[in-house]
């Protein structure tokens, strides 16, 4: 019996194909979800869409435009007829230094990781509200913690601090219907969205902050993403959990 059987969720960002979003995707498919991916191109969605099983979606939208968001919902809930989760991991990043960042670099990275984040989540919560049950999984970054670091610039700290902010007042303010809000701080993990920009030397650097030793999968992202998405966090909210092989003991 899967952990999300019945149940059916949004995955912004989804149809990268070693991304987070697709092994959450993929992970969720398994557990008895219908999983709607959504991003950017609509073929390579479907793609994704097909690529995890018969039952799931793929559709075109970009998280930074309202419309996309408030379309794609409704086009999900009358496939689906409800929605239950929504994981918003669409993001980008720019490995710029803080003199650097001009206003296009600022408002390119805020859009998409935290006006998206606010934006999906708008288009869903009438519709959670109305049927007092909800799930909402945010990913955030080890960058937002610790001020970068790894790969993103100040810029996409802001961000994902941002994401953290939003989590906790959606948390609080959507509590009272039912409706819980989580954000995932993941570690280095080896997707695409660093595109080979890392150096051997800077690959060995932060190898060697990480504890466990090794660069996180985007499995070890959705394990964490399910247990959020499902009733064995039924009494978290508002949390922040690292996935980060222990690069941020304290
Ligand atoms: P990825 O680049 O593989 O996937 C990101 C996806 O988001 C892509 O498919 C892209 O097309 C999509 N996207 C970009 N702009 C969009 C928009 N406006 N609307 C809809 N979709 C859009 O990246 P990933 O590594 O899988 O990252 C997923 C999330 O996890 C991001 O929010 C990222 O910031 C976060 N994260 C990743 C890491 C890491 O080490 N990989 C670490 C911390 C946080």
């Amino acid at each position: 019996m899967g952990l999300l059987e019945g149940q059916t969720a949004i995955i912004t960002g989804a149809a990268s194909p070693r991304g987070l979003g697709k092994a959450t995707a993929r992970l969720f498919a398994e557990h008895g979800c219908k999983v709607a991916i959504l991003d950017l191109d609509a073929a390579l969605a479907e793609e994704a869409a097909a690529d995890i099983g018969e039952a799931h979606i793929g559709l075109a939208c970009d998280v930074t435009r309202r419309a996309d968001c408030d379309a794609a919902a409704a086009t999900v809930i009358e496939a689906f007829g409800h929605i239950d989760i929504v994981v918003n991991n669409a993001g980008i990043t720019q490995p710029l230094k803080i003199m650097d960042i001009r206003h296009e670099n600022y408002d390119a990275v805020l859009d998409v990781n935290l006006l998206g984040t606010l934006h999906m989540s708008q288009a869903v919560i009438p519709h959670m509200r109305e049927r007092k049950s909800g799930k909402f999984v945010n990913m955030s970054s080890v960058s937002a913690q610790r001020g970068g670091g790894i790969f993103g610039g100040p810029h996409y700290s802001a961000a994902k601090a941002g994401v953290l902010g939003l989590t906790k007042a959606m948390a609080r303010e959507l509590a009272p219907d039912g409706i819980r809000a989580n954000a995932i701080c993941p570690g280095f993990i080896a997707t695409d969205i660093t595109q080979g920009k890392l150096t051997p030397e800077m690959k060995e650097q932060i190898l060697a902050g990480i504890p466990m030793g090794r660069a996180g999968e985007a499995s070890d992202v959705a394990g964490c993403a399910l247990f959020l998405a499902s009733e064995l966090s039924s009494y978290v909210t508002g949390s922040e959990v690292d996935v980060n092989g222990g690069s941020l003991i304290h």
